[in-house]
This record gives structure tokens, sequence and C-alpha cells, in this order.
């Protein structure tokens, strides 16, 4: 069965649990020339920082939230092309309630779980509401309870991972592992690869298909757009960069 994320708002992430203890994701800086600027962190802004080279960006590894918000403000400040791996622990834990027919919320909530967001699926064509319930749960030390729920409400209920195949892709820059709030890359467009916002891009005015700018992807140069997930430089599933 098809079905469809009613607010459609989780569509690019990647949603796994992770039990592991917090690491501070790194702050991806796109530099060609590194060097100085690693020691002028570490020395004149006291910021201790490690780096580790990755393709065309080098990572910075700091040790703790405050320095990641100090760092980022410096390199920001320093006009450099930087974004944030998104912090998969500060995510919420996603799961599928089946079985269920009303929203619940109160009861979750009486079994000590944190619900950030609770949402009916839809039957994908006719939009009929199913009896699955996509719900979002803080990463409280209980969280992993909610796979032993069988009851709930005075139904049986199955509860599942929910599972989103999609990774996620910054619309402004066409890379990975970030939102574009979170993006200070240069913009790419999605479907040109000029330095404009998708949105901004100029075949969308365009009168005719001469006036067009050739479709080109920002990310391998083939001819097809920077979300194709065809792309040799679409990551994998499961694969790290
Ligand atoms: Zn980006
Ligand atoms: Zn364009
Ligand atoms: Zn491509």
């Amino acid at each position: 069965m098809e079905t469809e994320n009613v607010e459609n708002n989780a569509a690019n992430e990647l949603s796994t649990i992770v039990n592991k203890p917090h690491k501070i994701p790194p702050i991806m800086l796109r530099i060609a020339d590194y060097q100085i600027l690693l020691k002028r962190i570490n020395t004149i802004q006291k910021i201790k920082c490690l780096a580790k080279e990755s393709g065309e960006f080098v990572k910075l590894f700091v040790d703790t939230p405050e320095e990641v918000l100090k760092l980022t403000k410096y390199l920001e400040e320093q006009q450099l092309e930087i974004y944030c791996v998104a912090d998969r622990t500060a995510r919420p834990v996603k799961v599928v309630i089946r079985g269920l027919g009303k929203e619940t919320n109160t009861e979750l909530k009486e079994l000590k779980f944190e619900v950030e967001k609770v949402n009916q699926l839809r039957q994908f064509k006719t939009k009929e509401p199913l009896p699955l319930f996509q719900v979002h749960l803080a990463r409280t030390p209980n969280v992993n309870e909610i796979y032993k729920l069988t009851s709930l409400m005075y139904h049986i209920v199955t509860v599942v991972k929910y599972e989103n195949k999609s990774l996620r892709q910054c619309l402004k820059c066409q890379t990975w592992q970030h939102s574009a709030d979170k993006c200070h890359l240069k913009p790419k467009c999605v479907v040109c690869t000029d330095v404009h916002e998708s949105k901004n891009c100029p075949n969308k005015t365009a009168i005719s298909e001469e006036q067009k700018l050739p479709v080109k992807c920002a990310n391998c140069g083939g001819q097809h757009t920077a979300s194709y997930k065809g792309c040799p430089k679409y990551p994998k599933m499961g694969s790290k960069s």
C-alpha cells in the first residue's frame, strides 16, 4: 500500500536510531588552503579544532556545542563557505504505529514518551485516512520501549521504525546531509548549476527553448538535474561521506 505523509515535511530526512554516545558532528568547510586558518582557529581564536580532509571539503571537529557555535560564527564572519552536518542525535525518533483508529497523544505521554508530533498517514490516491500514525518522539532514555508496545487505547498495535529512503539534499547548494537554512555554501541551481537559487532560474521565465540554459547536474556535471537519483554522485544509502 502506498502511503503519503500528510504534512510531507519529513520527506528528505533519513531516520535511523542512534544509541551511540553523543558525538558532535563536524562543520564542513569548502576551501582550497586551510592550514593557516586551522592554526588561527586554534591559536588566536582559542578553539580546539581538529581537521580531516574530505574531498573538496575539510571537516572541522570540535568538542562541545558551544565551540560549534563559536567556530560557526567565526567562519561566517570570515565569509567562508560552510555548512553544519545535521546533528542526528538531536533529531526525533520516528515510528509508525499501525492499527490505531484515532490519534494518540496523551496515552503516549502517560507512558512517559515525549511526543513531538503525530501525523495520520493517508492513502496515496484517495487521501483516505489510514489506521497508521507517524509519531515523532524525543530521544529520551526509554524511547526504544516504543517498539515493545503491543496495545494502545484498547487496540492491538504494532510499532515499526519510520523509514524514509531518500537522503536530505540541500535545496540551496545541492549537496547532502544538511538543510538550506544551515547552508553557507554558494547557491547552485538544481537545474542548470549556475550560481543562483533554483527558484530564480532564468529557465523558468525563458520564452523559447533556445533561451533556456542546458540542464546540468551541480554534483557530477551530467545532463540531468542535481536531484536525479540516478546521478553517479547521489549518495548510496548506508554509505558515509
Ligand atoms: Zn547546502
Ligand atoms: Zn538555473
Ligand atoms: Zn549528477
